[in-house]
């Protein structure tokens, strides 16, 4: 069984930053069958609305990680919408050019707000997803920058030649699969919270296999047990299989 897992937090609030830590993940990793790693960065560390400074520094966290496995790991961008256009588009060029095959939103503004414009448009430049966490947050003060599945997916609406990963099944569960159906640039994620029966069975029946992304959100979720929540379905082989991995293999065109 090969696995590519899209939803990936290596090095969290400094923790599995060096070398010996991020070589223990890795054979970890491997030894469950997984291949290949997005590592979307450290990305709460400085708050919700981390700096252009801030966001470098994390980013450039991510590049070692790819220098120490470039075989492995998948970085994402880290940026930060409401730095507006100039700054976003130099972080994604530096990022881009180290190798980073992705962008990483979290929250410091919802899907819906216009600041999302120019990162879509940059983002479809150069055909690379956006991963957007999402969390169920309606009727929640919180949704002024946690995005709901209806944010996101309106985002994706909005932004059809853009390419839109969909954080956190177990987060936004049947509700934001029924707001998923009909949008062919948007992907779910299966990472997060604790897995409970027939939300990934409900997920491929109601979308489809294709645009099912195996994910984790390790460390704050444990790997043999995302793996299991997808292994465990009543799902066919062929449906795992390509929500394991080669949903993600074309996504980012691996070889
Ligand atoms: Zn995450």
């Amino acid at each position: 069984m090969k696995i590519i897992d899209v939803h990936a937090h290596p090095v969290f609030f400094g923790k599995g930053k060096t070398k010996p830590e991020t070589d223990k993940l890795v054979a970890y990793a491997k030894s469950l069958g997984i291949e290949k790693m997005v590592c979307l960065g450290d990305v709460l560390v400085h708050g919700p609305n981390p700096s252009a400074e801030q966001l470098e520094a994390i980013n450039t966290q991510s590049e070692q990680l790819l220098a120490w496995h470039p075989d492995f790991f998948i970085p994402f961008c880290y940026l930060n919408p409401t730095l507006g256009e100039k700054s976003l588009r130099s972080e994604l060029d530096r990022c881009l050019a180290a190798g980073f095959q992705g962008i990483k939103l979290e929250i410091a503004n919802n899907a819906r707000d216009p600041v999302m414009e120019p990162l879509m448009r940059a983002a479809a430049e150069h055909d690379i997803p956006v991963l957007q966490h999402t969390w169920d947050t309606l009727g929640k003060a919180m949704r002024k920058t946690h995005s709901d599945p209806s944010d996101t997916c309106l985002l994706a609406r909005r932004f059809p030649d853009t390419k839109v990963i969909m954080a956190h099944l177990y987060g936004f569960g049947v509700r934001g699969v029924l707001e998923a159906i009909g949008l062919p640039n948007l992907y779910i994620d299966t990472s997060s919270c604790l897995p409970f029966a027939g939300l990934i069975e409900y997920a491929v029946e109601k979308l489809g296999p294709d645009r099912i992304l195996y994910g984790s959100d390790i460390p704050i979720r444990e790997l043999g047990q995302c793996i299991g929540r997808v292994t465990g379905s009543d799902i066919s082989p062929s449906a795992k299989e390509k929500i394991l991995y080669s949903n993600a293999h074309t996504l980012f065109k691996l070889a």
